[in-house]
């Protein structure tokens, strides 16, 4: 809660986000790669993920997870990059700023890659996609996004993963912004590879992103990867066979605070009290912005309780630098917008924040609003 921080920002963002001060201070222990003890924290991570990602317990066999350095992305390029075979074919659905950046990767992997492009506002169009994977034959896999951050539309992930599954293909779901705070597993999405990482639901610093995946379809992807560094297979195979170790150096301190947040998740209650938090969190957040008379972009039939988009008021005269700068001075710290045809801004509401700390943002934007001139608010 904001009164309890120090120096630190209140970071409303989609991550890296506010996390606990236990988490933070986990950092403080440095560890050998090499050490027993840390690859014993890297084997309890991923089998806590196994765990955090399968619903019933007579399935967790059948799946295995990994860790990957560097940002989210980089485990994103790791399975494009490494389970699609030379001669596989990929259709990604994209309504947004991170379903392009996936066609992006692959098509400059040399993957055979067709689209199913629509506006950042429209959740993925079902029929489309069924006709799609009907028509072309040669598709081997799916991508796409659960939350998509650049708007916070929640996608039917469990709709198409059941598409795909039924249509025999192979599904990659980047849950980035969603997994370990909105409940889904590797039933409901019916994916075969769950892409997350560090710093978002789970709660965790910036350094590194992990893949739940289904143990025969990554088993079978051996030699298949474009990259020596993001090898998905070969990265897989040292830490299942050697222990949890990594390949090269790994983020230890990074993987420290990640054990720690995983600890705190469960004493939270698990994923249901989280997703009950981030959702309390927004509605507050919410109900407050649209009392000053803030409109949201979406819907909230499809908005997702991770990050809500809302129109600049008074497009003409509102200046995002000034009503962030001044924001930030009373310590909260909000996200520009990403949307390509509308102008907004972005305001999370996941870490270590509560609902307590919404009535404030809500309050500070009030006084902000004033300062800055800003009365009658109309939509973009
Ligand atoms: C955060 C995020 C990513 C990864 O972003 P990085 O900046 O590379 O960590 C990917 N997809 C989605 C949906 C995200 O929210």
């Amino acid at each position: 809660m904001v009164n309890e921080r120090d120096t630190q920002y209140l970071l409303l963002t989609p991550g890296p986000l506010s996390t606990t001060r236990t988490v933070r201070d986990a950092m403080m222990q440095e560890y050998s790669t090499w050490d027993a003890d840390y690859n014993d924290i890297v084997e309890f991570i991923r089998v806590r993920l196994v765990r955090l990602a399968v619903r019933d317990d007579v399935n967790l066999g059948a799946h295995t997870s990994v860790l990957m350095p560097g940002s989210g992305t980089f485990s994103v390029e790791s399975v494009i990059g490494s389970v699609i075979p030379a001669d596989g074919k990929l259709l990604v659905l994209n309504n947004g700023a991170y379903g392009a950046r996936i066609t992006t990767i692959a098509r400059m992997l040399g993957i055979d890659t067709v689209e199913l492009g629509q506006a950042e506002t429209e959740p993925t169009d079902l029929g489309q996609v069924e006709t799609m994977l009907t028509a072309d034959k040669a598709i081997t896999h799916v991508a796409m996004v659960h939350c998509e951050t650049t708007t916070g539309m929640l996608n039917p992930v469990e709709s198409v993963g059941e598409m795909v599954r039924r249509h025999g293909r192979e599904f990659i779901l980047d849950a980035m912004s969603s997994f370990g705070g909105i409940p889904l597993s590797m039933e409901s999405t019916g994916a075969h590879y769950l892409i997350s990482s560090a710093n978002k639901c789970i709660q965790g610093v910036p350094g590194f992103g992990f893949v739940v995946a289904d143990h025969g379809a990554l088993e079978s992807t051996r030699g298949r990867a474009r990259s020596h560094s993001l090898d998905l297979f070969d990265q897989w195979n040292e830490m299942e066979t050697k222990g949890g170790k990594w390949r090269f150096t790994s983020p230890t301190h990074v993987v420290n605070a990640f054990a720690c947040a995983l600890n705190e998740l469960e004493a939270e209650g698990g994923v249901q009290a989280r997703h009950a938090r981030y959702l309390a969190n927004q509605k507050t957040m919410v109900e407050g912005m649209r009392s000053l008379g803030f409109q949201t972009l979406l819907g909230d039939e499809v908005q997702s309780p991770i990050i809500t988009s809302f129109y600049y008021p008074e497009p003409d005269r509102f200046d995002f630098q000034t009503f962030y700068d001044a924001l930030k001075a009373r310590r909260f710290v909000i996200y520009p917008g990403k949307v390509s045809n509308a102008q907004c801004f972005r305001i999370g509401s996941i870490g270590d924040v509560h609902p307590e700390d919404m009535n404030q943002l809500v309050a500070q934007v009030g006084e902000v609003l004033e300062e800055m001139n800003i009365h009658s608010l109309a939509a973009g």
